[in-house]
C-alpha cells in the first residue's frame, strides 16, 4: 500500500536533535532547538515548577477528561498575563479561548477557524524570515503562505519601511501573522513606535491579525512588558487571535501548555465563535492534556509561586545575556574576529541570528568535531 510513498526530508530544526543525539562526541553541543539550558547544558526545570508540581501531587486529583476548551482557570490566568488586568478585564466578555496543545497547537487551531471561517482571504502573510514550523502548521490547515518584509540582513535591523510598505501593499482585510516578542529566529523585534506604526496600517487597511507569542518573558525579563503588542492590539479592538506558549517561559516543553484566544466584536458573536472552535477542537484531539495547565494554573494563580516564577524568568533572561555578551567578547577579543558582532548583544530573546549560511554552518559542526575529538 505504501510503495509510491517517498522519502520525506528531515525537520530543519529537530533533524538537527537528531544528528546530536547519534553523535558520541562527549563534548558535543547542540545549537539548534530552542530550548534553555543551564550552566551545566542540561534542561533546566523551574523551581516554581517545582513546587507547583509538589502542591499538585498532595491534591491527589483525578485524571478526568477536562472540558473540550481545557482547564477554564488556566484559560482565564493564561489570557488574563497576556493581555494583562486592564485589557482583560475590558474584553473578557467577548474573548473566546481555549486550552491548548503548547504554542503549534494553538497556531493549528486558529489556522484552522480562519480557513473555515474567515473572509474574504485564505492566505496567511508571514515575516520573512520566521519560525520554521508556521510554514507548515498553516498549509496543513489549508491556508496559503505569503511573507512580508522584516528583517533587513544589511542592517541586521527590521526592515520597518519594508514591513509597512508591503502591508500597506496586501489586499484590504489579510490574515497578518505578528511575532509578539522575542521573533523567531531573527531575536529582531519593532520598538513600541515601531509598534504603533504596524497598528496603524493595519487597522486602515482593516487586516487581521494572528498573534504568536511563544516567549512571554524572555524578551525583556518581564512578561508585562513583553505583552506590549497583544495589549496594544486589543485595546484598539483589532479584530484578531493570539497564541500563547508556556513552554520556554515556564519551561513546560513537553508539557504542551499553551493558550489559544479571539476577540469577538460582541457577547452573542464570541458564542458562535466558540461554539465553533469547540467543534474544530473535537475533531483534531477532542480535548488538551490536563496536568501541564495545572502547573501553569498553579503558578499563575498563587502569588508565591507567581513570585518565584517571575524569579525563575530573570534567571533565564539574564544568562541568555550573558551568554550573548561572552559569545561577543570572545570571537572579538579571544579570536579578534573582524566581522562586526553587535547583533549578538544587540537580538533579543533565546536566538541568536549568526547570520552563518548552510555551507558555513556544515563546516562548523565538521571542524569542532574534529577540534573536540581529533
Ligand atoms: N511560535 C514560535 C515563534 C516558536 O518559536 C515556537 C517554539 N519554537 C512556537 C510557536 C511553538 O512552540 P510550542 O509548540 O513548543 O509551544
Amino acid at each position: 500500500a505504501w510503495a509510491k510513498v517517498p522519502m520525506g526530508p528531515p525537520d530543519a530544526i529537530l533533524g538537527i536533535s537528531e544528528k546530536f543525539k547519534a553523535s558520541t562526541n562527549a563534548k558535543k553541543m547542540n545549537l539548534g532547538v530552542g530550548a534553555y539550558r543551564d550552566d551545566a547544558g542540561r534542561p533546566f526545570l523551574l523551581p516554581s515548577v517545582r513546587k507547583a508540581e509538589n502542591a499538585l501531587a498532595q491534591m491527589n486529583l483525578d485524571k478526568e477528561y477536562a472540558p473540550i476548551t481545557g482547564i477554564p482557570v488556566f484559560r482565564e490566568l493564561a489570557t488574563r498575563l497576556a493581555y494583562g488586568d486592564e485589557v482583560y478585564e475590558s474584553i473578557a466578555e467577548r474573548l473566546v479561548s481555549a486550552q491548548s496543545l503548547s504554542g503549534t497547537g494553538a497556531l493549528r487551531v486558529a489556522a484552522a477557524v480562519l480557513a473555515k471561517f474567515y473572509e474574504p482571504s485564505s492566505t496567511i502573510y508571514v515575516s520573512n524570515p520566521t519560525w520554521g514550523n508556521h510554514n507548515n502548521v498553516f498549509s496543513a490547515a489549508g491556508l496559503a503562505v505569503q511573507s512580508y518584509r522584516y528583517y533587513d540582513p544589511k542592517t541586521h535591523m527590521l526592515d520597518a519601511q519594508g514591513m509597512l510598505a508591503d502591508l500597506e501593499d496586501m489586499p484590504d482585510r489579510s490574515i497578518v501573522l505578528l511575532h509578539a516578542c522575542a521573533h523567531n529566529p531573527t531575536g529582531v523585534d519593532p520598538t513600541p513606535e515601531q509598534w504603533d506604526d504596524i497598528l496603524r496600517v493595519v487597522r486602515t487597511k482593516n487586516h487581521f491579525v494572528l498573534m504568536d507569542m511563544a516567549y512571554q518573558g524572555f524578551a525583556s525579563g518581564n512578561p508585562a512588558r513583553d505583552g506590549f503588542a497583544p495589549r496594544l492590539f486589543a485595546e484598539m479592538n483589532v479584530p484578531m487571535m493570539l497564541c500563547q506558549s508556556f513552554a520556554k517561559n515556564m519551561g513546560l516543553y513537553g508539557e504542551r501548555v499553551g493558550c489559544f484566544s479571539m476577540l469577538a466584536a460582541s457577547a452573542e458573536e464570541a458564542a458562535r465563535l466558540e461554539s465553533q472552535v469547540k467543534i474544530i477542537i473535537r475533531g483534531l484531539y477532542s480535548n488538551p492534556p490536563v496536568h501541564g495547565a495545572r502547573i501553569a494554573a498553579r503558578i499563575l494563580g498563587d502569588p508565591e509561586l507567581r513570585t518565584q516564577w517571575h524569579q525563575d524568568i530573570e534567571t533565564m533572561s539574564t544568562r541568555i545575556r550573558d551568554m550573548r555578551a561572552l559569545l561577543r567578547s570572545h570571537l572579538e577579543d579571544t579570536f579578534h574576529s573582524a566581522h562586526d558582532w553587535s547583533h549578538i548583544t544587540s537580538q533579543i530573546g533565546m536566538f541568536c541570528y549568526t547570520g552563518l549560511n548552510p555551507a558555513q554552518v556544515d563546516k562548523l559542526t565538521r571542524d569542532l568535531a574534529r577540534v573536540f575529538d581529533p
